[in-house]
Protein backbone atom coordinates (compact mmCIF):
# COMPACT_ATOMS: atom_id res chain seq x y z
CA UNK A 1 0.00 0.00 0.00
CA UNK A 2 1.56 3.48 -0.78
CA UNK A 3 1.15 6.23 1.27
CA UNK A 4 1.06 8.68 -1.52
CA UNK A 5 -2.39 8.84 -1.77
CA UNK A 6 -2.83 10.56 1.34
CA UNK A 7 0.24 13.13 1.31
CA UNK A 8 0.35 14.12 -2.26
CA UNK A 9 -2.12 15.75 -4.11
CA UNK A 10 -2.99 13.44 -7.42
CA UNK A 11 -2.75 16.14 -11.01
CA UNK A 12 -6.25 16.88 -11.09
CA UNK A 13 -6.11 17.87 -7.45
CA UNK A 14 -2.95 20.13 -8.41
CA UNK A 15 -4.61 21.61 -11.33
CA UNK A 16 -7.68 22.65 -8.96
CA UNK A 17 -4.94 24.63 -6.37
CA UNK A 18 -3.43 26.04 -9.02
CA UNK A 19 -6.90 27.86 -10.85
CA UNK A 20 -8.23 28.59 -6.95
CA UNK A 21 -4.76 30.59 -6.78
CA UNK A 22 -5.14 32.00 -9.67
CA UNK A 23 -7.98 33.05 -9.34
CA UNK A 24 -8.00 34.42 -5.58
CA UNK A 25 -5.04 36.20 -7.10
CA UNK A 26 -6.61 38.06 -10.39
CA UNK A 27 -9.88 38.86 -8.41
CA UNK A 28 -9.81 38.93 -4.40
CA UNK A 29 -6.50 40.90 -3.90
CA UNK A 30 -8.67 44.06 -3.11
CA UNK A 31 -10.91 41.82 -0.72
CA UNK A 32 -8.07 40.61 1.51
CA UNK A 33 -6.52 44.07 2.09
CA UNK A 34 -10.34 45.43 3.45
CA UNK A 35 -10.67 42.32 5.63
CA UNK A 36 -7.61 43.63 7.82
CA UNK A 37 -10.10 45.22 10.55
CA UNK A 38 -12.03 41.92 10.53
CA UNK A 39 -12.37 40.64 13.99
CA UNK A 40 -15.64 37.93 13.32
CA UNK A 41 -14.15 34.49 13.97
CA UNK A 42 -15.62 33.23 10.81
CA UNK A 43 -15.81 34.96 7.65
CA UNK A 44 -17.68 34.10 4.33
CA UNK A 45 -16.40 34.92 1.80
CA UNK A 46 -18.42 35.56 -1.39
CA UNK A 47 -17.41 35.10 -4.71
CA UNK A 48 -20.14 35.91 -8.03
CA UNK A 49 -20.71 32.48 -9.84
CA UNK A 50 -19.98 34.35 -13.26
CA UNK A 51 -16.49 35.18 -12.29
CA UNK A 52 -15.62 32.05 -10.94
CA UNK A 53 -17.33 30.21 -13.91
CA UNK A 54 -15.28 31.59 -16.56
CA UNK A 55 -11.92 30.91 -14.44
CA UNK A 56 -10.02 27.74 -15.42
CA UNK A 57 -12.60 24.87 -15.61
CA UNK A 58 -13.63 25.91 -11.52
CA UNK A 59 -17.41 26.31 -12.50
CA UNK A 60 -17.11 22.89 -14.04
CA UNK A 61 -14.99 21.64 -11.07
CA UNK A 62 -17.89 23.38 -8.13
CA UNK A 63 -21.15 21.86 -10.46
CA UNK A 64 -19.25 18.22 -11.17
CA UNK A 65 -17.66 17.99 -7.32
CA UNK A 66 -19.02 20.71 -5.15
CA UNK A 67 -17.24 19.12 -1.88
CA UNK A 68 -13.88 18.55 -3.50
CA UNK A 69 -13.78 22.14 -5.58
CA UNK A 70 -14.36 23.78 -1.99
CA UNK A 71 -12.14 21.56 -0.11
CA UNK A 72 -9.32 22.64 -2.65
CA UNK A 73 -10.60 26.31 -2.88
CA UNK A 74 -10.92 26.30 1.30
CA UNK A 75 -7.48 25.01 1.43
CA UNK A 76 -6.33 28.01 -0.74
CA UNK A 77 -7.65 30.48 0.32
CA UNK A 78 -6.73 29.67 4.20
CA UNK A 79 -3.43 30.25 2.36
CA UNK A 80 -4.22 33.41 1.40
CA UNK A 81 -5.71 34.46 4.63
CA UNK A 82 -2.25 33.41 6.50
CA UNK A 83 -0.54 35.59 4.13
CA UNK A 84 -2.04 38.22 4.63
CA UNK A 85 -2.39 38.09 8.71
CA UNK A 86 -6.23 37.77 8.55
CA UNK A 87 -7.63 35.88 11.84
CA UNK A 88 -10.90 34.74 10.92
CA UNK A 89 -11.41 31.16 9.38
CA UNK A 90 -12.72 31.75 5.72
CA UNK A 91 -15.96 29.85 4.39
CA UNK A 92 -16.37 30.05 0.50
CA UNK A 93 -19.93 31.24 -0.10
CA UNK A 94 -20.53 31.32 -3.89
CA UNK A 95 -23.34 33.26 -5.22
CA UNK A 96 -25.16 35.04 -8.36
CA UNK A 97 -25.63 31.19 -9.64
CA UNK A 98 -27.47 30.43 -12.92
CA UNK A 99 -31.26 31.09 -13.51
CA UNK A 100 -30.11 27.09 -15.37
CA UNK A 101 -30.28 26.51 -11.33
CA UNK A 102 -33.75 27.93 -10.39
CA UNK A 103 -35.93 25.57 -8.73
CA UNK A 104 -39.67 25.93 -6.58
CA UNK A 105 -39.54 24.83 -3.12
CA UNK A 106 -43.17 23.20 -3.97
CA UNK A 107 -41.79 21.11 -6.67
CA UNK A 108 -38.62 19.68 -4.71
CA UNK A 109 -39.41 15.66 -5.22
CA UNK A 110 -37.17 12.24 -4.24
CA UNK A 111 -35.72 12.07 -7.45
CA UNK A 112 -34.33 15.99 -6.87
CA UNK A 113 -31.89 14.60 -4.38
CA UNK A 114 -27.96 15.54 -4.66
CA UNK A 115 -28.93 18.51 -7.13
CA UNK A 116 -27.61 21.52 -6.73
CA UNK A 117 -30.08 24.52 -6.96
CA UNK A 118 -31.66 28.00 -6.50
CA UNK A 119 -34.46 28.85 -4.56
CA UNK A 120 -36.40 31.86 -3.51
CA UNK A 121 -37.55 31.03 0.07
CA UNK A 122 -39.12 33.29 2.79
CA UNK A 123 -37.99 32.30 6.10
CA UNK A 124 -41.22 30.68 8.50
CA UNK A 125 -39.84 29.91 11.38
CA UNK A 126 -35.83 29.22 12.87
CA UNK A 127 -34.39 26.43 15.27
CA UNK A 128 -31.88 27.12 18.13
CA UNK A 129 -28.25 27.30 17.09
CA UNK A 130 -26.69 23.90 17.42
CA UNK A 131 -23.65 22.19 16.96
CA UNK A 132 -22.33 19.25 15.21
CA UNK A 133 -19.40 16.67 15.19
CA UNK A 134 -18.65 17.07 11.80
CA UNK A 135 -14.76 15.93 12.24
CA UNK A 136 -14.14 13.06 14.80
CA UNK A 137 -10.25 13.12 16.00
CA UNK A 138 -8.68 9.15 17.01
CA UNK A 139 -5.71 8.44 18.18
CA UNK A 140 -3.52 4.85 18.77
CA UNK A 141 -2.10 4.47 22.13
CA UNK A 142 -0.01 1.97 20.14
CA UNK A 143 1.55 3.24 17.50
CA UNK A 144 0.59 6.93 18.13
CA UNK A 145 -1.23 7.58 14.50
CA UNK A 146 -3.28 10.27 14.61
CA UNK A 147 -6.45 10.60 11.98
CA UNK A 148 -9.57 12.42 11.30
CA UNK A 149 -12.85 10.77 10.44
CA UNK A 150 -15.87 12.75 8.73
CA UNK A 151 -19.24 12.60 9.83
CA UNK A 152 -22.61 12.97 8.64
CA UNK A 153 -25.31 15.57 10.05
CA UNK A 154 -28.01 13.71 12.09
CA UNK A 155 -26.16 10.27 11.32
CA UNK A 156 -25.14 7.83 14.01
CA UNK A 157 -21.00 8.82 14.63
CA UNK A 158 -19.02 6.77 12.39
CA UNK A 159 -18.20 3.09 14.23
CA UNK A 160 -14.47 2.11 13.93
CA UNK A 161 -13.14 -1.09 15.32
CA UNK A 162 -9.38 -1.04 14.49
CA UNK A 163 -6.42 1.64 14.03
CA UNK A 164 -5.82 1.95 10.24
CA UNK A 165 -2.59 2.36 10.76
CA UNK A 166 -1.70 -0.94 12.89
CA UNK A 167 -3.80 -2.59 10.46
CA UNK A 168 -1.22 -1.69 7.45
CA UNK A 169 1.79 -2.18 9.85
CA UNK A 170 0.37 -5.28 11.02
CA UNK A 171 0.02 -7.04 7.12
CA UNK A 172 3.55 -5.89 6.51
CA UNK A 173 5.12 -7.79 9.48
CA UNK A 174 3.07 -10.74 8.82
CA UNK A 175 4.02 -10.94 4.89
CA UNK A 176 7.80 -10.28 6.35
CA UNK A 177 7.07 -13.72 8.70
CA UNK A 178 6.37 -11.98 11.77
CA UNK A 179 4.57 -13.70 14.59
CA UNK A 180 0.73 -12.76 15.13
CA UNK A 181 1.30 -12.94 19.25
CA UNK A 182 3.94 -9.97 18.59
CA UNK A 183 1.19 -8.10 17.23
CA UNK A 184 0.33 -4.77 19.01
CA UNK A 185 -3.52 -4.56 19.76
CA UNK A 186 -5.24 -2.65 16.82
CA UNK A 187 -7.83 -1.87 18.84
CA UNK A 188 -6.13 0.24 21.25
CA UNK A 189 -7.17 3.82 20.37
CA UNK A 190 -9.17 6.46 21.39
CA UNK A 191 -11.28 9.41 20.60
CA UNK A 192 -9.00 12.21 21.24
CA UNK A 193 -12.01 15.00 22.38
CA UNK A 194 -9.84 18.05 22.28
CA UNK A 195 -9.26 17.49 18.35
CA UNK A 196 -12.75 16.83 17.58
CA UNK A 197 -14.16 19.81 14.94
CA UNK A 198 -17.53 20.88 15.41
CA UNK A 199 -19.49 23.06 13.19
CA UNK A 200 -22.32 25.61 14.40
CA UNK A 201 -25.45 24.94 12.44
CA UNK A 202 -29.15 26.01 13.12
CA UNK A 203 -32.13 24.57 10.77
CA UNK A 204 -34.42 27.20 9.26
CA UNK A 205 -37.79 25.86 8.13
CA UNK A 206 -38.56 27.65 4.45
CA UNK A 207 -41.76 28.36 2.04
CA UNK A 208 -42.19 28.94 -1.36
CA UNK A 209 -43.10 32.89 -1.82
CA UNK A 210 -46.26 31.38 -3.58
CA UNK A 211 -47.62 30.85 -0.97
CA UNK A 212 -47.26 34.42 0.54
CA UNK A 213 -50.97 36.00 1.03
CA UNK A 214 -50.74 39.80 1.26
CA UNK A 215 -48.19 40.36 4.20
CA UNK A 216 -49.23 38.29 6.62
CA UNK A 217 -46.78 34.83 7.81
CA UNK A 218 -49.01 32.31 6.39
CA UNK A 219 -49.65 30.02 9.70
CA UNK A 220 -50.20 26.22 7.67
CA UNK A 221 -48.14 26.13 4.91
CA UNK A 222 -45.92 23.49 3.37
CA UNK A 223 -41.89 24.27 4.67
CA UNK A 224 -39.36 22.33 4.05
CA UNK A 225 -36.03 22.41 6.15
CA UNK A 226 -32.62 23.84 5.54
CA UNK A 227 -29.68 23.57 7.24
CA UNK A 228 -27.35 26.86 7.37
CA UNK A 229 -23.95 26.81 9.18
CA UNK A 230 -21.04 28.71 10.56
CA UNK A 231 -21.76 32.85 10.06
CA UNK A 232 -25.30 32.19 9.16
CA UNK A 233 -26.25 30.95 12.30
CA UNK A 234 -28.52 33.70 13.90
CA UNK A 235 -28.58 35.63 10.91
CA UNK A 236 -31.94 35.23 9.52
CA UNK A 237 -35.74 36.20 10.98
CA UNK A 238 -39.09 34.62 10.17
CA UNK A 239 -40.80 36.46 7.15
CA UNK A 240 -37.36 37.80 5.95
CA UNK A 241 -37.29 36.96 2.11
CA UNK A 242 -33.82 35.32 0.65
CA UNK A 243 -32.39 33.59 -2.24
CA UNK A 244 -31.09 30.24 -1.53
CA UNK A 245 -28.30 28.14 -3.02
CA UNK A 246 -28.64 24.91 -1.46
CA UNK A 247 -27.88 20.90 -2.42
CA UNK A 248 -30.84 18.76 -1.94
CA UNK A 249 -30.20 16.25 1.13
CA UNK A 250 -32.09 13.33 2.64
CA UNK A 251 -32.88 13.46 6.27
CA UNK A 252 -35.36 11.27 8.74
CA UNK A 253 -38.49 12.37 9.44
CA UNK A 254 -37.98 14.15 12.30
CA UNK A 255 -41.22 12.47 14.79
CA UNK A 256 -39.78 8.90 13.75
CA UNK A 257 -40.46 6.40 16.28
CA UNK A 258 -38.58 3.45 15.85
CA UNK A 259 -35.10 3.24 14.89
CA UNK A 260 -35.25 2.03 10.69
CA UNK A 261 -38.11 3.82 9.46
CA UNK A 262 -37.57 4.18 5.84
CA UNK A 263 -39.60 7.35 5.52
CA UNK A 264 -37.38 10.17 4.20
CA UNK A 265 -37.66 13.98 3.68
CA UNK A 266 -35.91 16.66 1.53
CA UNK A 267 -33.54 18.59 3.20
CA UNK A 268 -31.77 21.24 2.18
CA UNK A 269 -28.20 21.35 2.89
CA UNK A 270 -27.26 25.50 2.14
CA UNK A 271 -24.25 26.58 0.79
CA UNK A 272 -25.06 30.01 0.12
CA UNK A 273 -27.64 32.51 0.88
CA UNK A 274 -28.69 36.11 -1.12
CA UNK A 275 -30.77 38.38 0.77
CA UNK A 276 -34.05 39.25 -1.01
CA UNK A 277 -35.80 36.71 -3.74
CA UNK A 278 -34.10 36.80 -7.48
CA UNK A 279 -37.09 35.87 -9.40
CA UNK A 280 -40.38 36.62 -7.27
CA UNK A 281 -41.19 40.41 -6.68
CA UNK A 282 -41.12 41.22 -2.63
ZN1 LIG B 1 -2.12 2.27 15.78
Amino acid sequence: MSMKKHTEPTDEEQRLLAAWRTFFETHCKADFAALAEIEDSVWGFEIQWDVLEAHQGLGLAFMSDRQKCLDSGTLVLEEQFALHNLEPRPVIRIAGFSELNRYHIEDLRMRDRTRFLRFDAVVHSISRAMGWLKRSAYSCRECKHEWIEKEQLARARRKLEICPMCMKNGIAFLRDGGKHEDLPDPRNFGMDLERNYYEDVQYMELFDPNSLRNDELPEDVPTIMAVVSDEYVNQFQPGQCLTVNAAIGLDHLPSRDYLRDTRRILRLDVHSVEEGFSLHEE
